[in-house]
C-alpha cells in the first residue's frame, strides 16, 4: 500500500483477503436497480468488489488522502462523497437516485459502530440488508441470543427491525495494518413481520432504562415505571421485576411498551 501513512484515529485497517472479500459479496443479492451505501471505501478494497453488482453504488470517506485511490471508480452510477458520514444527510444525498432497494455494505470504521447502525436504523429510508465488518465482540453482541451474557438494548433495537446474524469470523491477520482485534461480519435482513408497537418513543425509552446499569435488575432499573403493570407482563413470559434485563424477549418489551402507553 506504498508509503500511505494509515491513520489508527480513522479505524484505516484495509482489508487485504481477497477470499474475505469475495464471501462478503456472495452474503448478499443486490440487483442493478438497487443502491448500495458503502461507509469508508479507504483505497477501494471493498467497493472494487461492490462494482461487480453494477448497482448504484455511493461511498461516503472522511480521508481526502485516499481521493486517487477512488477517483478510478467513478461513473454515472458511482459517486464518492467525501465527508463525515456522520454528519452527511443521507436523504439529500440519495434523493435523485431512482433505486428499488438500499443496502448498506461496508467494512467500518469501528470508533463508530453503533452510531452508523443507528443511523441508518433512524433514517426514514427503509434498508433492506446491511452486510457489515464490525469487530468481532461486537457482532456476538448485536447477534446475541436474550438470556445470554451479550443481549444489550443495541441487540434488542436490532432485533426489532432486523433478524441478525454473524456470518463469519475474519482474523486481524485479513487486514493491514494488522488491529489488535479480531473482526467478522455480520447480516441484518429487513424483518417482514414487524412487531406490532403502539409508540416506539415509549419502547425504545424502556428498553434503555432497563438496561441503564447491567448488573441491577428490572425493579430497581425501571423504578419510575408503573411497576404493577410491568409485572403483569413480565407474569406471561414467567419473568419477574427480580430478573435483569438480558431476560426480557423483543416482544416482552413491546408489550410492557403498549400497556404503558395505554
Ligand atoms: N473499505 C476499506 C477496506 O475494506 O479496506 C477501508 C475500511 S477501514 C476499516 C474504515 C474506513 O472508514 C477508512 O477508510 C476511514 O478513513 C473511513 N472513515 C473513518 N471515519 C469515517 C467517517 N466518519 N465517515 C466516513 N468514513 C470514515
Amino acid at each position: 500500500m506504498g508509503d500511505f501513512k494509515h491513520k489508527h484515529s480513522l479505524g484505516q485497517n484495509f482489508l487485504k483477503d481477497k477470499k474475505v472479500l469475495l464471501n462478503i459479496i456472495d452474503s448478499v443479492d443486490v440487483n442493478e436497480d438497487d443502491l448500495i451505501i458503502e461507509v469508508g471505501p479507504g483505497q477501494g478494497a471493498l467497493t472494487k468488489y461492490l462494482k461487480l453488482f453494477k448497482a448504484n453504488l455511493r461511498c461516503f470517506e472522511v480521508d481526502e488522502r485516499v481521493k486517487p485511490y477512488l477517483e478510478k471508480f467513478e461513473d454515472d452510477k458511482t459517486k464518492v462523497i467525501f465527508n463525515d458520514f456522520m454528519k452527511v444527510d443521507i436523504e439529500e444525498e440519495i434523493k435523485d437516485i431512482d433505486f428499488n432497494k438500499l443496502y448498506v455494505i461496508a467494512n467500518l470504521p469501528y470508533y463508530i459502530t453503533t452510531p452508523i447502525i443507528e443511523k441508518m436504523i433512524n433514517n426514514p429510508i427503509d434498508v433492506e440488508a446491511m452486510v457489515l465488518m464490525v469487530q468481532n465482540e461486537v457482532a456476538d453482541r448485536l447477534s446475541a441470543n436474550v438470556n445470554s451474557k451479550d443481549y444489550a438494548a443495541i441487540t434488542v433495537f436490532l432485533n426489532y427491525y432486523y433478524n441478525v446474524e454473524k456470518l463469519f469470523f475474519v482474523p486481524r491477520a485479513a487486514f493491514d495494518p494488522v488491529p489488535n482485534v479480531d473482526s467478522a461480519v455480520i447480516k441484518l435482513s429487513r424483518k417482514d413481520n414487524k412487531y406490532e408497537c403502539n409508540n416506539e418513543k415509549v419502547f425504545f425509552k424502556l428498553v434503555r432504562d432497563a438496561f441503564a446499569m447491567k448488573r441491577k435488575n428490572l425493579r430497581n432499573n425501571l423504578k419510575s415505571y408503573d411497576l404493577n403493570t410491568i409485572e403483569s407482563v413480565l407474569l406471561n413470559y414467567k419473568l419477574s421485576l427480580q430478573d435483569r434485563a438480558e431476560k426480557v424477549p423483543v416482544q416482552c418489551f413491546v408489550d410492557i411498551a403498549n400497556e404503558i402507553s395505554k
